[in-house]
C-alpha cells in the first residue's frame, strides 16, 4: 500500500476516501497521526485554499497528499456563502445561524437557485508542479422551511429537484453518490487514472 495523508480530520469523509482509492493500493492517512499545524485559507477561492491545505499536510508529512474545500454558492448571492460557507454568519461556527443568515438574505429573491461546490487537490509533494485539481457541483435550490433529519450544514434548505428531497432527507448513500464530493471524489480517480497516479 502506498500512503496519501488526508489534509482533514473528518471522520466521514475520511472513509469515503479511503473506500474510494483502497482498490488502488492507496492508504488513506489522516493529518492528525503527523502533528500538522493548522493551514491558513486565505484566499476567497476554493481551488486556492485547497491548493494551500494539500501543499502544508505534504510539507509537514513527507507524503503525497490530498486536501479536500467546499461550500455552498448561491446564484442570488454572486456566489456566497462560497469559501465563507462554515462561518457565514461569523464566529462562533454554527449551522443554524448559517442557515437562518441565508434565508434572511434570500427574503426577496425569487432566484432560489444555489450548488454545492467540492474541490479536491492531490500534489505528489508541496513543490509538485502539477497538482491534480478535481472539481464536482450539486445543483439544487433553497427553500424557506426546512426539512429532513440527515446530513449538516444547509442540507434541510438546499432541495434537490430531482428527487423532491433535501440533503438532509437523502439517505447517507445516495447523497454520497450524487453530491459535489461523490463527483469530486469519481472526477478525481479518472484525472490520477489518466495521469498514471495511481500505480
Ligand atoms: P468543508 O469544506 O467540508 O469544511 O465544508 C465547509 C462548509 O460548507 C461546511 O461547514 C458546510 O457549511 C458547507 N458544506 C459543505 N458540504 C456540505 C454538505 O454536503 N452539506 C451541507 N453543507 C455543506
Amino acid at each position: 500500500m502506498s500512503k496519501l495523508v488526508i489534509a482533514s480530520g473528518n471522520a466521514g469523509k475520511l472513509r469515503e476516501i479511503a473506500r474510494i482509492l483502497g482498490p488502488f493500493g492507496i492508504e488513506a492517512v489522516p493529518q492528525s497521526q503527523f502533528n500538522v499545524p493548522d493551514c491558513p485559507e486565505p484566499h476567497v477561492t476554493f481551488v486556492e485554499n485547497c491548493l494551500a491545505k494539500a501543499r502544508h499536510a505534504s510539507l509537514h508529512s513527507g507524503l503525497p497528499a490530498l486536501a479536500d474545500d467546499s461550500g455552498i454558492c448561491v446564484d442570488a448571492l454572486g456566489g456566497a456563502p462560497g469559501v465563507q460557507s462554515a462561518r457565514y454568519a461569523g464566529e462562533p461556527k454554527s449551522d443554524a445561524s448559517n442557515n437562518d443568515k441565508l434565508i434572511a438574505d434570500l427574503a426577496n429573491a425569487s432566484n432560489r437557485r444555489a450548488h454545492y461546490t467540492c474541490v479536491m487537490v492531490y500534489v505528489r509533494h508541496p513543490d509538485d508542479p502539477e497538482p491534480v485539481i478535481a472539481e464536482g457541483r450539486w445543483f439544487g435550490e433553497i427553500i424557506d422551511v426546512p426539512r429532513g433529519e440527515n446530513g449538516f450544514g444547509y442540507d434541510p434548505y438546499f432541495l434537490v429537484p430531482e428527487f423532491d428531497k433535501t440533503g438532509a432527507e437523502l439517505d447517507e448513500d445516495t447523497k454520497n453518490t450524487i453530491s459535489h464530493r461523490g463527483q469530486a471524489l469519481r472526477d478525481l480517480v479518472a484525472k490520477l487514472k489518466q495521469l498514471n497516479r495511481l500505480g
